[in-house]
């Protein structure tokens, strides 16, 4: 471990008495010649891949629910590491204590494996050689980079404090000027630093941008290179004064020793970029490559998807009703065209095919309307076991009575949705529209609904009724001699076809609107279709 036992410090715990006693042991470790224990790059040594293999990760911070456009960069990441035989590794960046939410790394991992994305380290079972991979296991390691930046001048402690930095910021504010570290420590003498801790003196530790410098890189998700001025680049705390990396420090350190060579992450980060290529520089190591996802937008009002309507998190899609490979497919969809101009396809498909170069630079928009085409070509298309199991696995969540008949009717239950099952565009329309052939569900039609076909008169509608269960027709006839018989019988009684028709549909499905008539019997059969006419027949007297 990192330098030797009696230095091991407790990183981040909590503050009051001790709390002088701790920046001592920090500064200790980080100014003290002591070599670190522990030889980080010796136990992550390079990894043996492919030439060309992409090493990628996706890297949330457990502040929340997992937001949809973080799955469609997991997805992204997912690919460029399949399709190059490479490696997708899942990092929790935790260091940020004040953000931290409960909960949030397991809505992650379930938020992933119910999308779809498998990562081939970290994730829930930590699989891999390169862990830990959460950054709150991982703090020495920071400690020693931020000791190696102070070692060779690209990095320095900073005693100011919060209500010194608040002062400035205050003014920065007056005078309209931008937001960034005055300098006040940039350049102290090492008597200065050392009086400063010996006197127990807080501190964190700034990383020392050069200046006069420019850092340039060529984006992969952009056509020109980006290019910073270092002025304009902040001295960004690294390392704060309880022992905890911030994001900047852990991010790289961490990217590095974990071989990552391809970063996918959202353009929020573009600014944080410069910071960390000037570390990457620091220490000698080689940056990845950087590709910064333009975030996706609401169609209707070109707005960030909203977290308040819900739209960003991926519960909200789950919810809804879209099936979570039918999410996949749209979010792989809207940032990328299929070759054959398809809307639904394979994932393979964006595996093999995805290409960072050819992504426009434009928002990827929400389209609900194609979501919803795709949701419904998908759900169509599926064999009868496993839309019966899309169906079963929603409503489990969300109509849990409604799961449990369709597992108690199984075959019937694959057989119903089989029916038309293009009808549903969501899988929370599912009862709604498959829960008549049920009898648990089935509720006839209203007497007004019913009666409404027969012109009020109700002994004619019982009259129709009774005829067609005495003759009763529709299971062994085939369907046109069973048409041709209703023709018949809505000639005999006076009525028109259609409204025997609409007729026979209410009552057998409590509803003006349902899959073929004939289909519906057969998918029924027979003792239940009389079943359910005799109910309204013989109903004594009005009903
Ligand atoms: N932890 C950062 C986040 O929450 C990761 C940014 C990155 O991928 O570098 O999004």
């Amino acid at each position: 471990m990192h330098d030797s036992g009696k230095n091991k410090i407790e990183i981040g715990q909590s503050s009051g008495s001790n709390e002088r006693h701790k920046s001592e042991k920090i500064a200790e470790l980080l100014f003290s010649d002591a070599k670190p224990g522990t030889h980080w790059e010796e136990k992550y040594p390079s990894r043996e891949l492919p030439k060309g293999a992409y090493v990628t990760r996706f890297a949330p911070s457990p502040t929340g629910f997992l937001h949809v456009g973080g799955v469609m960069q997991a997805l992204t990441d997912e690919a460029e590491a399949k399709r190059s035989g490479g490696v997708f590794i899942l990092r929790i960046e935790d260091t940020d204590r004040a953000r931290f939410v409960e909960g949030a790394e397991e809505a992650i991992y379930d938020g992933l494996d119910w999308a779809g994305v498998h990562v081939d380290e970290g994730g829930r079972e930590k699989k891999g050689n390169y862990g830990p991979y959460k950054q709150s296991e991982r703090l020495e390691t920071y400690l020693t980079y931020a000791k190696e930046l102070i070692k060779n001048g690209f990095a320095y402690p900073c005693f100011c404090t919060s209500e010194e930095l608040q002062k400035v910021r205050e003014e920065q504010e007056r005078t309209k000027q931008p937001r960034m570290y005055s300098g006040t420590c940039r350049d102290l003498s090492e008597k200065s630093i050392e009086e400063y801790i010996n006197a127990g003196k807080r501190f964190t530790v700034r990383l020392k941008v050069p200046e006069g410098e420019t850092v340039e890189w060529n984006d992969l998700t952009k056509k020109n290179p980006i290019t910073w001025d270092t002025k304009n680049i902040d001295d960004q705390v690294l390392l704060k004064s309880d022992g905890f990396p911030t994001y900047h420090l852990a991010n790289v350190v961490d990217d590095h020793l974990m071989g990552v060579n391809r970063v996918y992450r959202g353009e929020e980060w573009i600014s944080s970029t410069p910071k960390h290529l000037l570390m990457y520089k620091a220490l000698g190591w080689k940056a990845p490559e950087f590709g910064h996802l333009v975030l996706l937008r609401e169609l209707e009002t070109q707005q960030k998807l909203s977290k308040r309507k819900g739209e960003a998190g991926l519960e909200w899609y789950k919810k809804e009703g879209y099936a979570p490979e039918a999410l996949r497919n749209f979010l792989t969809r809207i940032m990328w065209a299929h070759p054959e101009g398809r809307d639904v396809y394979p994932h393979e498909d964006f595996i093999r095919g995805f290409d960072v170069h050819k992504m426009g630079e434009g928002a990827p928009q929400v389209n609900p309307k194609l979501l919803e085409h795709i949701n419904q070509e998908y759900l169509a298309r599926l064999d009868p076991e496993k839309r019966l199991e899309e169906v079963v696995n929603w409503a489990k969540a969300f109509e849990p009575e409604f799961a449990e008949i369709c597992m108690k009717h199984r075959d019937d239950a694959e057989r119903y949705l089989g029916i038309e099952p293009e009808r549903m565009k969501k899988l929370s329309e599912a009862k709604a529209l498959f829960g008549f052939y049920f009898s648990e569900l089935y509720v006839t039609a209203a007497r007004e609904e019913l009666l409404s076909e027969t012109a009020g008169d109700e002994a004619k509608m019982k009259e129709v009724l009774t005829a067609y269960v005495n003759e009763f027709y529709g299971q062994e006839d085939g369907h046109d001699a069973w048409q041709a018989k209703v023709r018949k019988l809505a000639s005999r009684t006076g009525l028109k076809d259609k409204n025997i028709f609409m007729l026979l549909r209410k009552v057998l499905t409590g509803s003006k609107n349902s899959p073929p008539l004939y289909e519906v019997m057969q998918a029924l059969g027979g003792e239940e279709v009389l079943k359910r006419i005799n109910a309204i027949r013989q109903k004594p007297g009005t009903f």
